[in-house]
């Protein structure tokens, strides 16, 4: 099923039997759990919009192993334009959610691991490749969603992974059989992870011989015997247990993130696609992390949301024409579409890799995403600004549809006279959750850390930028001469 319907997503889910735990207990019903359910409903916006055919041109593409109309999140690119349709994907998806769809760093990983199997099989002869190509095949024949896994726990940062005082704060393989491995160990802050069908491992950070045993990539399906999850908590989730309440900022959509932990999972060889290939585990790390540091292209997305409540808000306080608020807006609007000439930046000038996947100018992504780092907090607290402090101070829903306060509430809490009270508070609502509630774990926190805290782009500028050629331009430019 090359293409399947957001309802199909949604059964598929249910045929899994995930191990999953929150606030202590085994959630019996992953799906349905309201909690949960938001984020799934948002997985299920990248299945929905590739049926649309205003969206089609983006949202799928032609897969080079089959030639058939797959999703775009499982497809390989293969070209500048593909690239650059990955971008606009992520807006358009941003937008529609508002929130963290989650299904990017499946992406991410297929791809980095399509340029890493071919570069190992060149290096050492192994046949990784060929057995990546398989299974991608088989995620893009049913239209699967992965997990991209790649944050160990890390225990004490200072030390490498050989040297942790607990050896499985990076996951690692503790017993080869004939017919596969057994791995140990945990991926801390996975996005998506209860809504995905496959989960797929590489390893945090580059590594030295002492640490082989921890250079590893392989791929489980979700409900893998010895997997289990405990999700992460976000700030007012049990918003989501009080029902359909304007109380939760976004009533459709939300993100997740949770703690998964391998005890003793066995991963049979032909799911395995790097095993000890230490040198090569860097490689993995940089290009799983430039082709997400790309996908942060859905903060503008969300960005764009932020920007539509906050100019409503606007309209709604009676403030949207005095001109420091119009100057706001602008700026907002400047900060974000910058955010999107980085993403798309960083796609036009992607270039092919020996195996035939095109990659992004890594350089650029890392700009991009050094700038995500820091803009949404800035258009996170414009919107703040504009909104007011009652997005902080409003009773509740229930204060709302209560006969004794409610009508306190429909007067006092009123805006501008034509808007009813209840719009103003559904937008500031809207403003809180992205900028203080469940959404901030993506819109914020996640664009500091996420795809690597900023300490890990200003690295990678620092060693892919021409120096050499900067300093050559400036010495000729003033007439020192190098041969003197
Ligand atoms: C919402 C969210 C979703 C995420 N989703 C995913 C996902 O789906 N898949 C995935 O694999 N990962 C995911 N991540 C993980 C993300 O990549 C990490 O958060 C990131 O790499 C930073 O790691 P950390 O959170 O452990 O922070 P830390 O490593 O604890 O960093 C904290 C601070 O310490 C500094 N620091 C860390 N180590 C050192 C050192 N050795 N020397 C000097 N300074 C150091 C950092 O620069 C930073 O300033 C997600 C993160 C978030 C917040
Ligand atoms: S944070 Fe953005 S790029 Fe990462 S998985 Fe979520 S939506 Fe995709």
């Amino acid at each position: 099923m090359p293409l399947m319907t957001a309802e199909d997503y949604e059964e598929s889910l249910r045929q899994l039997n995930l191990v999953v735990y929150m606030f202590g207990k085994r959630v019996e019903n992953v799906v349905d759990d309201p909690i949960i359910r938001p984020s799934m409903k948002a997985v299920a916006k990248t299945y929905e919009l590739a049926h649309r055919p205003e969206h089609e041109d983006i949202m799928t593409a032609t897969s080079h192993i089959t030639g058939k109309k797959i999703n775009r999140f499982s497809h390989i690119h293969r070209s500048v334009e593909d690239l650059v349709k990955k971008s606009k994907m992520g807006r358009l998806l941003g937008r529609e959610t508002g929130c963290c769809f989650q299904r990017c760093v499946g992406m991410d990983a297929l791809n980095a691991l399509s340029i890493v199997t071919f570069n190992i099989d060149e290096k050492y002869g192994t046949a990784y490749y060929k057995r990546f190509m398989k299974y991608l095949e088989y995620v893009q024949e049913n239209d699967l969603t992965c997990d991209g896994a790649m944050t160990d726990p890390k225990g004490d940062r200072s030390l490498p992974p050989h040297r942790q005082q607990d050896p499985d704060q990076y996951m690692h393989v503790v017993e080869e059989r004939k017919d596969g491995i057994v791995v140990r160990g945990a991926k801390a802050h996975q996005t998506g992870a209860v809504n995905s069908h496959e989960i797929i491992i590489m390893p945090t950070i580059a590594m030295r011989e002492d640490d082989k045993d921890y250079a590893l990539s392989f791929a489980m399906p979700s409900d893998g015997s010895g997997i289990l999850y405990i999700m992460g908590r976000q700030s007012c989730d049990t918003r989501k247990l009080e029902g359909d309440t304007i109380d939760r900022g976004n009533v459709l959509f939300g993100g997740h993130e949770a703690l998964v932990v391998f005890d003793d999972v066995f991963v049979p060889w032909e799911r395995v696609f790097m095993y000890k290939e230490h040198d090569l585990a860097g490689q993995l790390v940089e290009n799983f992390a430039a082709y997400h540091r790309q996908s942060y292209a859905c903060k503008v997305g969300v960005g764009d949301v932020l920007i539509g409540a906050a100019q409503t808000a606007a309209e709604y306080n009676g403030v949207a024409g005095a001109s420091h608020i119009r100057d706001k807006i602008v700026e907002m609007n400047h900060l974000n579409e910058t955010l999107y000439c980085g993403c798309i930046a960083c796609a036009s000038e992607g270039h092919r890799e020996p195996s035939g996947t095109y990659n992004v100018n890594v350089l650029l992504a890392n700009v991009h995403k050094h700038n995500v780092t820091r803009f949404p907090y800035e258009i996170a607290r414009l919107a703040q600004d504009i909104a007011g402090g009652l997005m902080v101070t409003m009773p509740s829903n229930e204060d709302l549809k209560s006969s004794e306060t409610g009508k306190w509430l429909e007067k006092y809490l009123r805006g501008h006279s034509d808007i009813p009270t209840e719009n103003r508070m559904r937008v500031l609502r809207l403003i809180e959750n992205i900028t203080l509630g469940t959404a901030a774990v993506g819109y914020l926190t996640e664009s500091m850390h996420g795809a690597g805290s900023p300490q890990a782009q200003r690295i990678m500028i620092s060693r892919r930028v021409n120096m050499g050629e900067k300093q050559r331009a400036a010495k000729k430019l003033c007439g020192i001469d190098e041969k003197e």
